[in-house]
């Protein structure tokens, strides 16, 4: 699997390093995951992005849509197809603030996205190489460019911020 943990570049990087404006676009993602907090879905933002140039942006909508495929990756997917209009995204590059699902993996693969760089782990649901590595699979034939771990502790303190406060109203409610 070509995933890299913290390894930087300058330059962006087919090999699987997040660079600069890796960080950047994940800062995008990252805000689009505290907007969808303070709407009370699950903190997931994505990003979606050809050539250095914003294609859609999106964090979780499930709740607010009563969708149950309205995660922020398939919004954004959704989105920048429209824009293009072309059903495939060869060449865009898919930001993520968590490991995306199994769903998302599939309409990643399905879209042809070249290459995935998410936040944090998803040790629970992770398709992207934590319960299963749906980017590697030797029986699909897409493979994608993995980068994992970027703005990684951001991301994932969004989550436990957010379940923990759930927890609490849950308890005092
Ligand atoms: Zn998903």
């Amino acid at each position: 699997m070509t995933s890299n943990r913290n390894s930087w570049s300058a330059a962006n990087d087919s090999a699987g390093r997040a660079s600069l404006a890796d960080v950047g676009w994940m800062r995008a993602a990252r805000d689009e995951a505290v907007a969808a907090a303070e709407r009370g879905e699950i903190p997931v933002g994505a990003v979606v992005v050809l050539n250095d140039h914003l294609l859609a942006r999106s964090g979780n909508a499930s709740i607010s849509l009563n969708d149950p495929t309205a995660h922020a990756e398939i919004v954004a997917l959704r989105a920048s197809a429209a824009a293009l209009r072309n059903y495939r995204l060869p060449g865009v590059t898919l930001y993520a603030t968590v490991e995306p699902c199994i769903m998302c993996m599939g309409a990643a693969l399905h879209a042809r996205v070249s290459r995935l760089v998410f936040g944090c782990d998803d040790p629970k649901g992770g398709a992207a190489g934590s319960v299963l590595d749906l980017a590697a699979h030797q029986r699909l034939n897409h493979r994608m460019t993995v980068v994992r771990g970027v703005l990684e502790a951001e991301c994932g303190s969004l989550l436990r911020q957010f379940f923990a406060a759930r927890r609490k109203a849950s308890r005092s409610g």
